[in-house]
Formats: structure tokens, C-alpha cells, sequence
């Protein structure tokens, strides 16, 4: 019973299903909360906890747009809290320095995590919880990623990324109301994370072409019904009406829970998420400020879709990949980068990404594709003249 495709995301939570993959598909977090000013359910869920210890995490921002009245809140209702508030003067990362700091902040007799924020914290609150066997909430600030239901965050380890085995979280409380007003480059980030799922369908498809992977037809329907919605939606998105950032929401909740059926990143992450890996890590580990990721997987999948495009012929008719031209499109629609250059991806670290991204993934790609023709060294040359020169 494929049924699923008739429930809002926020009436996913403990459901299950056997799918006509032949797997049979359970989402694990027992909540799922989108909507307006609904600050509130953070203490209902809370509550769970009785008196037990709670420890609420934020970073500088997230404290003073969010986590200073989830914790006004908490304490007014007389829960046993301990606030930390990451005070980076850089941009916080996900590493091994910052796991640590928090893993040393958190205390022995903590009985939940509460994190509140998007992005990096996500990924923290998931390795802490994860090593330390405590269950956490995530209280999203901002529609930028699609970490808030993934079970695999990526930390960066001595410079390098990798995704992580980790747990799902208990809950997820998602305030509409709050993340309109998110920074635009944070809207932009999770239109660009969305968009991405275009192509990161497309390399699964080519894969189940190529080499007879496991492919989940109802899970690629769940994502791409979300995916259109929001395409759909774009000028709404660009002008933070609510309802389009709930449907935006819900399809970068979606995004986790999609990866946990098929037991892998497919369905999250594709080639075009490579290459914001890999132009992430070129960042961090020379000192440069980093584009924000979704942004770079809206740029990744323009240069994706080009490749698919210089494949013509080359590729199962199966595959039906986005066009650059639209992908571009919709990316200035709401008003983000579509290509390297203005992301400010500099020139040679372009041609050098598109050769090498291929190896960041273990998955199969259109990248392994041209790689295989012996074709990526002239894709990056074209490429790279067509964006900078
Ligand atoms: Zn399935």
C-alpha cells in the first residue's frame, strides 16, 4: 500500500508501509510539527521528560532570533535546562573541534537534546544524540536544508567531509511563521537543495540503468511530488509568503525521510552535491568563506544538468534529466547564483572540481558516466570557458 502519497509530511511520523520496492518503509521520528507560531509544542514534547535534565543548543544567531524564547519558554514551565550557545567568531563548522566542544558540554545526566537551528547545529545535535544515546528535537530557524530528518550528517574530518551514521530525531518542530523572515540567502539555499533533488534522481535512475541498483519508484514519486510544488511555488517562495515556505519545509523535511527508505543517500544527494562537497572542503581547508551549501547544490545541479546535456546519446533513454537553461531559470526566479563564478567558485578550483568531484561519492553518477568515456578533462575545459569567459 503506497498510501503515503496522501499524507501532508506532518502526518508521516511512525507511519509505515510496505512498498511496491518490496521493502517495507517505516518513518522513525515520532514527530513532525509544521506550522504557525506553534512555539508552544516544543514544551508539549517536552514534557515527555518530566523534570529529567534538557539540554538546549544554539549558536550566537540562532539564540538571539529563537533559542532565547524556547528557553524562556522551557524555564517558565519549570524544565530542569542547561542552554549552550556555540559563540564562534568564525562561521561555526561541523567538525571534530566543535563535536567535541559540545560533547564536553553536555552533562552525563542529560535526557534530551534540544537544538535549535538549521544546517551545522543539525548535524552536531545528530552526532551528539547519536554517541551519546540521547534522544534530540530539532526547532528549525530556517527553510535551508535538508538535514532536519537525515539520519547520515556530514562532518568535515581533518578537512575532509563525510557522512555519518547517526539516529533520526525524535521530533521536529518547523514555525512557519519564523522562518519566512530567514535570511533570503537561507531561502535561496533550500530552493537550491530542492532543485538539486532533479538530478540526484536522475544519477539514481542512471544507476538502476547501469548496474541494476536498488531504486525505489515510490519514493522517487514522494520526492519529486514535493520537488514540483515547489517549483511550482517559486515566485511565492522569493516573496516568503507562508504557505510556499510550509511546502518548501516539507519537502527539505521530506528529503530525510526519503533517504531513510532507501536506506542510502540516493534520493538526497547526487553529483550535484559533489561538487558543493567538494567546493566546500577546497573552502574550509584553505581558509576561504564558504558559499552556503544549498546555494552551491542549486549552482552543482546547473553544471550537472550541462553534463547530462554533453552526454546526449550516451546516456540510457531512461534518464530524463532537468534542462540547465530551466534549472538556471528558476534559480534566478528566486533570486539565487546559477553559475560558479558568481558563487565565487574561483576559475581553476571550477575545472579541477568537475574532474574530481566523481571521487568524493562512492555512489554512481553521470560523472563516473563521462569519466568512463574519458570525457570529464573537456567538459571541465567547455565548462569552465562557459562560466567565466
Ligand atoms: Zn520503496
Amino acid at each position: 500500500m503506497d498510501d503515503i502519497f496522501g499524507k501532508a509530511v506532518s502526518e508521516m511520523s511512525e507511519f509505515e508501509f510496505d512498498c511496491s520496492c518490496g521493502k517495507k518503509h517505516r518513518v522513525k521520528i515520532k514527530n513532525i510539527a509544521i506550522g504557525q507560531n506553534n512555539i508552544d509544542i516544543v514544551a508539549e514534547l517536552a514534557a515527555y521528560y518530566g523534570n529529567q535534565k534538557i539540554f538546549l543548543m544554539a549558536d550566537s544567531n540562532t539564540y538571539s532570533v529563537y533559542g532565547g524564547k524556547v528557553e524562556k519558554l522551557l524555564k517558565k514551565e519549570g524544565f530542569n535546562l542547561k542552554t549552550f550557545v556555540f559563540k564562534e567568531e568564525r562561521t561555526l563548522i561541523p567538525d571534530e573541534k566543535a563535536l567535541d566542544h559540545l560533547l564536553t558540554e553536555i552533562e552525563t545526566d542529560t535526557r534530551l537534546i534540544i537544538s535549535v537551528g538549521s544546517g551545522t547545529l543539525n548535524d552536531l545535535a545528530k552526532m551528539s544524540g547519536f554517541k551519546l544515546h540521547i534522544p534530540y528535537y530539532i526547532v528549525c530557524t530556517a527553510p535551508s536544508t535538508d538535514a532536519f530528518a537525515s539520519t547520515m550528517p556530514p562532518l568535515t574530518v581533518e578537512s575532509f567531509k563525510k557522512d555519518f551514521e547517526s539516529t533520526c530525531p525524535d521530533s521536529i518542530i518547523a514555525n512557519t511563521t519564523l522562518m519566512k523572515d530567514a535570511p533570503m540567502t537561507m531561502i535561496q539555499a533550500g530552493f537550491g537543495t530542492i532543485i538539486g533533488k532533479l538530478n540526484c534522481m536522475t544519477d539514481w535512475v542512471l544507476a538502476r540503468e547501469l548496474s541494476g541498483e536498488y531504486y525505489c519508484e515510490t519514493t522517487v514519486n514522494l520526492m519529486l511530488k514535493a520537488v514540483q510544488k515547489c517549483l511550482y511555488n517559486v515566485d511565492l517562495i522569493y516573496n516568503r509568503k507562508e504557505a510556499a515556505i510550509h511546502s518548501l519545509t516539507e519537502a527539505l523535511i521530506l528529503s530525510g525521510i526519503a533517504a531513510s527508505f532507501a536506506g542510502n543517500l540516493r534520493p538526497a544527494s547526487g553529483a550535484e552535491n559533489s561538487l558543493a562537497h567538494y567546493w566546500e572542503m577546497d573552502a574550509i581547508a584553505n581558509g576561504r568563506k564558504r558559499p552556503i551549501y544549498g546555494n552551491a547544490v542549486g549552482v552543482g545541479t546547473v553544471v550537472m544538468s550541462s553534463i547530462y546535456e554533453m552526454m546526449a546519446g550516451r546516456i540510457p533513454t531512461a534518464c530524463k534529466p532537468a534542462k540547465s537553461a530551466e534549472i538556471a531559470e528558476m534559480l534566478k526566479r528566486v533570486g539565487a547564483y546559477d553559475d560558479p563564478k558568481s558563487l565565487g567558485i574561483k576559475r581553476e578550483i571550477f575545472h579541477k572540481s568537475v574532474i574530481n568531484a566523481k571521487d568524493i561519492s562512492t555512489n554512481y553518477t553521470v560523472l563516473n558516466l563521462a569519466s568512463s568515456y574519458g570525457l570529464l578533462e573537456k567538459f571541465a575545459d567547455e565548462l569552465t570557458k562557459r562560466f567565466y569567459d
